[in-house]
């Protein structure tokens, strides 16, 4: 039986002082349930004070990325041993933001290419989380045009095999995988909870041919995109979506609540 995960993916908001309102708060609206596995992901300057914070509870930290070299001359980078050693068990890898995929948004064309974020970046960040004791949090999806072209499955099925090449399946137990079509992040356009649970189970089928039936029963695969206490429920009965990678909504520490809740 695998446990819910629900991730709260804060991106590039709140200053520490905001950040550390907003975990008291959620704190006290989650109260002693219990009902999923709950993370947090704020930026990395309020990693430290939300550690403290959630020392006590069962909230858990993640970082937004990570850099695969252990250290060196790389100028504004933060590796994986930095994020253990903060408290961090967990990291997003491969967002869609990261890498330069922002969807329908309109951003300017030095902004997409920023990040620089390739498949094979992605490989190299999953290997140096696992080599941490961290659970990387593997982002897949296909944009609005690769869906119009009925590209979705092929695009999955390359991000999946291309992020796990050469990795040992024996040290995969800690991934999860959040499935997150680009055109649902930010937009308010959810994917309908079928085809969520369609993809989610591609996911899945494909893990079994990557690496093994065993793994592909237990990792826990999310969904992302526009989730809401409204529509949370609904996604997360699905029998193959395990909880939820929550942009937006988990900004509002009551909304975070009730979408932890419906878990
Ligand atoms: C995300 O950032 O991973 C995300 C899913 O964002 P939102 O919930 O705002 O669509």
């Amino acid at each position: 039986m695998r446990r819910k995960l629900v991730a709260g993916n804060w991106k590039m908001h709140m200053t520490a002082t905001e950040a550390v309102a907003t975990v008291e708060c959620f704190i006290k609206e989650i109260g002693s349930k219990d009902s999923a596995d709950m993370v947090i992901c704020p930026t990395f300057l309020s990693i430290p004070k939300v550690r403290e914070l959630t020392k006590s509870t069962k909230i858990e930290i993640g970082a937004q990325d990570v850099f695969w070299m252990p250290k060196g001359a790389f100028t504004g980078q933060i590796s994986a041993g930095m994020l253990r050693a903060a408290g961090c068990s967990y990291c997003i890898v491969g967002h869609s933001e990261t890498r330069g995929r922002f969807g329908k948004l309109e951003i300017p064309a030095e902004t997409v290419c920023h990040f620089g974020e390739t498949d094979h970046t992605v490989n190299l960040k999953i290997g140096a989380l696992l080599e941490h004791g961290i659970r990387p949090i593997l982002c897949v999806g296909e944009t609005q045009a690769e869906r119009d072209a009925s590209m979705t499955d092929a695009i999955i099925t390359t991000q999946l095999e291309k992020a796990l090449h050469s990795l040992d399946p024996t040290e995969l137990d800690a991934l999860v995988i959040a499935y997150e079509p680009v055109w649902a992040i930010g937009t308010g356009k959810v994917c309908d909870s079928l085809e969520a649970e369609r993809v989610c189970g591609l996911v899945r089928s494909i893990l079994e041919d990557l690496v093994g039936e065993g793994l592909a029963r237990t990792c826990r695969v999310l969904y992302g995109g526009s989730v809401k206490a409204s529509n949370a429920k609904e996604l997360f009965s699905q029998p193959n979506i395990d909880g939820g990678l929550v942009g937006g909504a988990s900004l509002d520490p009551k909304e975070f609540a009730a979408i932890v809740s419906s878990a």
